[in-house]
């Protein structure tokens, strides 16, 4: 079997899940027949007909996006390909001439109307309270010569497609079955052709399906209402309409479209966030479609392996910013230390991890963060410091705030969050010093293991609670009741420094 597919966004706007999603259901049904004898070929076309609404960040963005997502398609604007240009702007040409013959052909006719006359007719009618919408047809009355007369004289024209009256377009889609429609409630007469020569949407959708010989319309739902029109417009050519698939809806947890009110829904955003391209790919592969019982996490190859058209739910895909978030620590999780801190570097810079002073929110805020790169010592510390974050991370932009006391000099916190449950002041004050005993040979212990052995046996030597003599110690040295391992935490600190900081909250305690 032979594949074409296309990702065909128009570049108005960031590219977020909606869109990806239906990249990704292409880019994987392509490779899932791009084997053996079949053939699969995904191929990306930027619909830019909107020349208002086009604009050239938001392909930048698209590229920038797919760049990060390491997905590549097999045709396109940058990678060239038997069918081109991919970039509808750079296609004009073609499009007036198929909007020419539809008109050679009696399927489309010239409209003269004015954009005034037309909200004229759409006021009477909202008046008259009106069920009919739309062009009213007048200029379809008009005689084909004397039509394309005053089109070669330049008059104003726009090109529009004749609706078959009174009749029922049927297709059947992928998902959702046969598909009937009345042509009634087809839009009338939709523009093919603007009156400056640009095509709209629709022609523009429809020819270039067709000479790019896409076998598979994979989109999302809400182009379901623009399919009868394209299926009509196919049949006006005497061409055979591609397969249709229309994706289930992105929703949120309240059942209403996917949008920013619930949440991140631009790519950009979920990288600033700290979130892995591969977590991100593998959530979205999984909305609306269901592969194998029980197995969540997919590479891309696996993916791919899987993909059919019939593992697609028709039901809506509920977005669920709880399990991505599960699926990015799991990513996290699968990384050596290595790639975690090259990952999450960028992070700690920008927070002014190495700057060597710590930062409160308002000097944040003020920008008097100088975002210094580590120097080798810092970055030996740092890269160290991943085995203890990575169990419990969630978002690589999460790190340099766990970690930050590794590098610069905690604020001692207030007394009481030294103070174990059940403990007074001085009970608290007497555990630190054990503590501060402890603190030089656990440092330099061989592992963590012997370094809990040691203050273990210091606990039961003294009859007191393990947890009691470790949490004034965690404050101390970490600032925080809730901080990554102790023990790592003070064979990077090094001895001294450990020490320093146990005596500086002693000194505190104290008064
Ligand atoms: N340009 C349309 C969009 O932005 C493409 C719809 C289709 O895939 O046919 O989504």
């Amino acid at each position: 079997m032979i594949i074409r597919d296309r990702y065909a966004p128009s570049p108005t706007g960031l590219q977020h899940i909606g869109g990806i999603r239906t990249a990704l259901f292409n880019y994987l049904f392509a490779r899932s027949h791009a084997r053996g004898n079949e053939s699969g070929r995904f191929i990306l076309r930027l619909e830019d007909t909107d020349r208002t609404r086009s604009e050239d960040i938001y392909v930048q963005n698209l590229y920038d996006t797919f760049n990060w997502l390491g997905i590549r398609w097999d045709e396109g604007p940058d990678t060239g390909g038997e069918y081109g240009p991919y970039i509808q702007s750079q296609r004009s040409d073609l499009y007036k001439k198929y909007a020419q013959e539809l008109i050679g052909k009696g399927q489309a006719y010239y409209c003269f109307c004015s954009a005034e006359r037309i909200e004229e007719v759409r006021k009477q009618r909202e008046a008259a309270h009106s069920s009919e919408s739309g062009y009213d047809r007048l200029c379809r009355s008009i005689d084909p010569p004397e039509a394309a007369r005053r089109a070669g004289s330049s008059e104003p024209c726009t090109i529009r497609l004749k609706i078959p009256l009174s009749e029922t377009t049927r297709f059947h889609d992928h998902l959702l079955g046969d598909i009937e429609w009345k042509n009634d409630d087809v839009n009338p007469d939709p523009v093919l052709l603007k009156s400056d020569g640009f095509p709209t949407y629709h022609i523009a959708n429809v020819v270039d399906d067709h000479l790019m010989k896409i076998t598979h319309v994979l989109r999302a739902q809400e182009w379901l209402a623009s399919t009868p029109l394209h299926v009509i417009m196919y049949r006006a050519f005497g061409w055979e309409p591609p397969e249709f698939c229309h994706l289930p809806m992105v929703m949120g947890q309240d059942g209403k479209k996917l949008s920013k009110r619930h949440g991140a829904t631009s790519i950009d955003e979920f990288r600033k966030q700290g979130y892995l391209p591969a977590a991100l790919l593998n959530y979205i592969a999984l909305l609306g479609a269901s592969y194998e019982e029980g197995k969540e996490i997919y590479t891309l190859e696996e993916l791919a392996q899987r993909f059919s058209l019939e593992k697609l739910n028709k039901a809506p895909a509920v977005f669920d910013y709880k399990k991505l978030e599960w699926y990015n620590g799991q990513y996290i999780r699968m990384m050596n230390d290595d790639e975690l801190a090259r990952l999450c570097l960028p992070y700690a810079v920008e927070a002014g991890l190495f700057d060597e002073e710590t930062h409160t929110e308002t000097q944040r805020r003020e920008g008097k963060i100088e975002g210094r790169q580590p120097s080798e010592k810092q970055y030996e510390v740092f890269l160290s410091s991943m085995s203890l974050i990575k169990e419990r991370l969630v978002f690589l932009s999460e790190a340099p705030a766990r970690i930050t006391y590794l590098f610069n000099e905690p604020k001692i916190p207030p007394e009481e969050e030294f103070i174990p449950k059940k403990c007074d002041l001085s009970k608290t004050i007497e555990l630190l010093q054990i503590g501060l005993e402890l603190v030089r040979p656990m440092a330099e212990a061989a592992s963590d293991e012997d370094a809990e052995n040691l203050i273990k046996a210091e606990a039961e030597k003294r009859g007191v609670k393990l947890g009691d003599l470790m949490m004034p110690l965690r404050v101390a040295i970490t600032g925080s009741r809730v901080s990554p391992p102790l023990f790592g935490s003070l064979r990077l600190l090094r001895a001294d420094r450990s020490v320093e900081r146990v005596r500086r909250a002693l000194n505190s305690l104290n008064g």
